[in-house]
C-alpha cells in the first residue's frame, strides 16, 4: 500500500510484478552520515483495477522487504543495491561457515527450528575446531542445535564492537545459549 497526497494505492502481494527500476545515490541524509541510497521499485498488477505506483525505499531495507515477499523482485538493469551492514557481513559470514567442516547429526537428533526466526530449521552447530581442545580460547558447546546460519551470523555480529568492523571476520562470540566462546572456524553447518 502507498498513500500520497491525493491517492492510495493497494496492490494485493499475489497480484503483483516487483521490477527494481531506478536509483537515487545521496551522498548525505539527515539521519545518516554515510553515503545513502534510494531504490525506485515499480508495482504493477495483473489486477485491472489497479494502477501501476512506484515505491521508494532506502537500500538498506531492501534485504527485508525480500524477506517479506513470496516473488523475487526483477532487477533487469542489473542495478547495484548497497547492502546494509549486516547483510554485507552474513555473506562473508555464510563464505566462511562454507569452508569449515561439516556437522553430521546422529540419527536420533531432531532439528527443530531456529530459535531466532522461527521459521527455518536449525542448520549450524558449534564446534571447538579452530585450535586443540586445551589451546586458545574458544571452548567447546554441547548445546544442541537450535539457531539458523542467518540468525547466527546476526548474533555473531550484534556481540561485535559495531565501530570495528573490520575485526569481526577474526573475532569470538559467545554461544548464545551457554555462552562457550566460538569463532567464525568453529561454526559447523549440519549435512543430513
Ligand atoms: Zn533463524
Ligand atoms: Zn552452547
Ligand atoms: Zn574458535
Amino acid at each position: 500500500m502507498k498513500t500520497s497526497t491525493y491517492h492510495v494505492y493497494v496492490a494485493h502481494q499475489n497480484d503483483i510484478h516487483l521490477t527494481l527500476s531506478g536509483t537515487e545515490e545521496h551522498s548525505i541524509s539527515y539521519h545518516s552520515t554515510t553515503a545513502t541510497q534510494f531504490l525506485n521499485i515499480a508495482v504493477s498488477s495483473i489486477n485491472p483495477n489497479s494502477r501501476p505506483f512506484v515505491i521508494r525505499l532506502n537500500s538498506l531495507e531492501y534485504g527485508e522487504l525480500r524477506e517479506k515477499l513470496q516473488a523475487p523482485v526483477r532487477n533487469a538493469r542489473n542495478i547495484v543495491v548497497r547492502q546494509s551492514l549486516s547483510d554485507q557481513f552474513f555473506h562473508a559470514f555464510q563464505e566462511q561457515v562454507q569452508q569449515n567442516q561439516v556437522f553430521r547429526p546422529p540419527p536420533n537428533m531432531e532439528l527443530e527450528s531456529c530459535i531466532g526466526c522461527m521459521q527455518k530449521e536449525s542448520d549450524v552447530k558449534l564446534q571447538k575446531l579452530c585450535a586443540a581442545q586445551e589451546e586458545g580460547s574458544c571452548v567447546q558447546c554441547f548445546c544442541r542445535p537450535m539457531w539458523c546460519l542467518e540468525c547466527m551470523s546476526k548474533w555473531f555480529a550484534s556481540r561485535q564492537d559495531q565501530h570495528q568492523t573490520e575485526t569481526w571476520m577474526g573475532s569470538q562470540a559467545p554461544c548464545p545459549t551457554c555462552r562457550a566462546k566460538f569463532c567464525l572456524l568453529d561454526v559447523c553447518m549440519i549435512v543430513k
